[in-house]
Order: structure tokens, then C-alpha cells, then sequence
């Protein structure tokens, strides 16, 4: 089965019988037309295809990021514009040893990996991981901002040991806790047990989603035990270090330290290069010198927008019937930049930090005064002005506050408390990259 393949029948679960016969059911995996950020599927005819296109795009791409880690854009098209030997999609050649495959992404391999300072030991830890797993150093853990490459560099892991035979287990928090749940409820947790227990090599994505989680939290901590003392590699990634993970249990904390803690840093502009010309050659795009240099100075930190820049670049030169010049590069980023400051509205923005700091978007906007509350109001109404085009009488009204010198009274405590107070400007930038880099709630 491919990847688009398992990921349908994911939805079987989710949605109706008749529903998943009449439009699910019809649609096949473009292996050829899909790439790491781009899943192609074919339907018979255009009413199943703007069907799924409506209603399912949004639930198959979701469904990937949960098991890949990558959420692509979903596309669909009609079955006749692509060669007869494209419908039926080849099979990528699926490993035999576990009934628990992992969707690994096989594009995530080491070779497309490029390697800077930001990243050297990182890299060099998950190489030797590889030579003897559940020995060198368990769990391994990498931290680092979003869209640095760990997921990436621990799928390269998962790839190569996969390859050498050992079953690898690659799951988000959020698949974590859905397993464990339906499992529970099922009665069936000796199958969930089977599946994260007893496989050779753990890998949990994004870790510090197990924040509040309690019992999850206790089910992983057993989890964790007991691949640790029969030596079974574990590969944990999250965006800051165990310590600082809030609402993780401590004797979490203090395992997620015994193994080898690393980080990801922010790619120099050599690497952003190297990465954009990596991206090209595995991409098949062709792009000249300087436009390379020039996307590597625009885009932020984050790798993730290559791909997206990359095939978007590609597909418009197509459509204009034109080469990609400097040029059409400006005007082509100059709208992505604009889509993506439209998606950041006030409530997105309410909402991203009301779940980051766990309180409730109605009390952002309430007058309550209690501490936490006031400091997730302060920081909303912070990255509401610096991120969306909002004025101060807007924002006023939002927050519900009397008028614009309240709000502008509030953002001069805030510039005062930015400069006298470190975790204060550290959790800003923090959420300030995540709403940036597109981050979903
Ligand atoms: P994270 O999990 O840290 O948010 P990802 O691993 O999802 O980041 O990386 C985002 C994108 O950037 C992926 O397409 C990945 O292949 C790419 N990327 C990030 N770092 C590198 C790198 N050093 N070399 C090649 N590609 C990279
Ligand atoms: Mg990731």
C-alpha cells in the first residue's frame, strides 16, 4: 500500500460507510504526481473530485501530518488527464516484519539531509543511533524551533533502521493519545501495549504536546520503562528542552535527561542555500543561482516554506508559460507573504495563545484580573498589533476595553515589560515563530 493509500483508509473509521464507498473508495494515490508537501489524488469523475476536495481535503491532510508529520496540500484531480499507467498507482515496497508499519515520509532520508554548525552534532547523534541502537544513547532527544528539520533528521533514523529490518514505530503525540484512548475504550489494550511496546526503535513527535495530558503522560511513562529495560531505542523530538515543558510529570522530565539531549539551531544562510538547493534537486525544479540566494534571504528561519515556494514557483512558470526570473520570484513570494498575513487574525491569534497558556479565549477578553489571565491578555493583544493590521480602537474593541489609550496604555507596560523581563520576551518571540511559521491550532 502507499502512503495516500493507508492514509483513505484511515478514513474509513472516521466517516460513513456509504459516504467512504460512493467518494473514498473511487479516488487513487498519485505516487508520481505527489510530493513530500504535495499529495495528488485522482477521482473518476469531477463530482467526486470536488466532493472530496470540499469535504475531505482538509480531514486526509490532517490525517497525514498526524502520521508523517508533514502536513501536504491535498489536491485532486480528475482521473483522465493523467496517463493510464498512472492510475494505477505503483506500490512503494512496504517492509514485511511488523503488522504496526509506520508511515515514514522516504524522502526523509540522511542523504537529503544538509548538514551546518545548526545542526552538526545533532545529526551526528542520529547517525550513531543507527549503529547501535538502545545503546549509544537513550532516549535520544532534539529540541529545536519549528520547521529545523526534526522531524526530518528522526525519520532518517526511522528510515534506515527500518531498512536494516527493525519495526519502528513513528507517532505524533496526538496519534499517541488516540491509540491509547480507542484502546482503552475498547477494551483492547493488550493490541495497543503490542504495538508501542514491542517494537524495536519508539519515536515520539513533538513531546511537548504531552502537556496536561495526565493520563496519557502515565501510559507513556510505562511505555517508556519498558522499551528503556529491554534497551529498545527511543527518539523523542520537542520544541523546547524536557525541563522547560510545563505540565510534564518530573519523573518524565528527568528520563527524557538520561539519554542525550541535542538541538537544532537556526540555519545559517549557507545552509538555508544548501537546503533550498537540495530541496530543487530532489523537487526536480530548476531554479538559477541568485534566485536561490534570494529565497534564502527572504523566507525566516523556517525550512518548511521551501517546498511550498518551491512547487509554487514551478507550477505558475507552467501556467504562465514562463521562466522562473528574479522577477516573477519577487511577485510570486511577495504574494505568499501576503496570503500568510491574512490567515493571522485576532482570533487565531486569541485562540493559538489561549491553548499555549491554558486558559480560555473568553477569558482573554473578559476583565478578569487574576495573574495568568492578564498575562495571556497582555501577550495576545502584543502579537495582535504586531502581527495583523489591526488599529488600536479595533483592538480595543476586541479586548474589550473602553477605548484606544487603554490599549495603548497596555502596550507600553508590555514594550516596558520586554525589556525587563526575560521569560516574558522569551515566550513572545516563541509564539511570535510559531503564528508565523503557519502553525496549526
Ligand atoms: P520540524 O519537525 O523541526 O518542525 P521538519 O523536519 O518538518 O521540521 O522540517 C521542515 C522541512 O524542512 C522539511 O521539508 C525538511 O525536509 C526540511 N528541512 C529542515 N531542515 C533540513 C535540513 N537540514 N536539510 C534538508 N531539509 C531540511
Ligand atoms: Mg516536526
Amino acid at each position: 500500500m502507499t502512503i495516500g493509500e493507508s492514509i483513505l483508509s484511515l478514513l474509513k473509521d472516521e466517516i460513513s460507510e456509504v459516504e467512504y464507498n460512493r467518494y473514498i473508495k473511487q479516488l487513487s494515490f498519485s505516487t508520481e504526481g505527489s510530493k513530500t508537501d504535495y499529495a495528488l489524488f485522482l477521482a473518476p469523475n469531477p463530482l467526486v473530485a470536488s466532493w472530496v476536495r470540499t469535504r475531505y481535503s482538509e480531514k486526509i491532510a490532517h490525517l497525514f501530518e498526524v502520521k508523517t508529520g508533514v502536513k501536504p496540500q491535498v489536491a485532486v484531480e480528475i482521473k483522465s488527464k493523467h496517463s493510464v499507467a498512472e492510475q494505477k498507482s505503483e506500490s512503494l515496497p512496504t517492509p514485511q516484519h511488523s503488522t504496526h508499519q509506520s508511515l515514514l515520509n522516504p524522502a526523509y532520508t540522511f542523504d537529503n539531509y544538509v548538514v551546518g554548525s545548526s545542526n552538526q552534532f545533532a545529526f551526528s547523534a542520529a547517525q550513531s543511533i543507527c549503529e547501535k541502537p538502545g545503546e549509544a544513547y537513550n532516549p535520544l532527544f532534539i529540541y529545536g524551533g519549528v520547521g529545523l528539520g526534526k522531524t526530518h533528521l528522526m525519520q532518517a533514523v526511522g528510515n534506515r533502521l527500518q531498512a536494516q529490518g527493525k519495526s519502528v514505530i513513528y507517532s505524533s503525540v496526538e496519534q499517541f493519545v488516540n491509540d491509547f484512548t480507542r484502546h482503552l475504550r475498547n477494551q483492547t489494550m493488550d493490541r495497543f501495549k503490542d504495538k508501542y511496546r514491542k517494537c524495536d526503535v519508539l519515536m515520539i513527535d513533538d513531546v511537548q504536546f504531552l502537556s496536561g495530558k495526565n493520563q496519557t503522560q502515565e501510559e507513556f511513562f510505562h511505555t517508556f520503562e519498558t522499551l528503556r529495560n529491554e534497551k529498545k531505542q527511543i527518539i523523542l523530538t520537542s520544541d523546547k528542552q524536557p525541563k522547560q515543558i510545563a505540565g510534564l510529570e518530573d519523573r518524565l522530565k528527568s528520563r527524557f535527561e538520561w539519554g542525550l539531549i541535542v538541538d537544532i539551531q537556526p540555519p545559517e544562510l549557507e545552509t538555508k542555500i544548501a537546503i533550498i538547493n537540495k530541496k530543487c534537486e530532489i523537487n526536480r525544479v530548476k531554479i538559477s543561482k541568485d534566485i536561490i540566494d534570494y529565497i534564502a534571504t527572504i523566507i525566516d528561519n523556517n525550512a518548511r516554506e521551501i517546498e511550498g515556494i518551491l512547487s509554487k514557483l514551478h507550477a505558475y512558470a507552467k501556467l504562465m508559460n514562463q521562466d522562473i526570473t528574479l522577477e516573477f520570484t519577487k511577485n510570486v513570494l511577495k504574494e505568499q507573504l501576503q496570503e500568510k498575513r491574512e490567515n493571522i487574525t485576532i482570533d487565531y491569534i486569541v485562540k493559538f495563545v489561549s491553548k499555549e497558556l491554558n486558559v480560555k479565549p473568553s477569558e482573554i477578553r473578559s476583565k478578569s484580573r487574576s495573574k495568568n489571565i492578564v498575562y495571556a491578555r497582555r501577550v495576545s493583544i502584543f502579537l495582535a498589533r504586531s502581527l495583523t493590521q489591526n488599529t488600536m480602537p479595533q483592538l480595543a474593541q476586541y479586548f474589550g476595553m473602553k477605548d484606544h489609550t487603554t490599549i495603548s496604555h497596555t502596550m507600553k507596560k508590555i514594550n516596558e515589560l520586554l525589556k525587563t523581563d526575560e521569560n516574558f520576551k522569551v515566550k513572545i518571540d516563541e509564539l511570535n515563530n510559531k503564528i508565523t511559521a503557519g502553525e496549526t491550532l
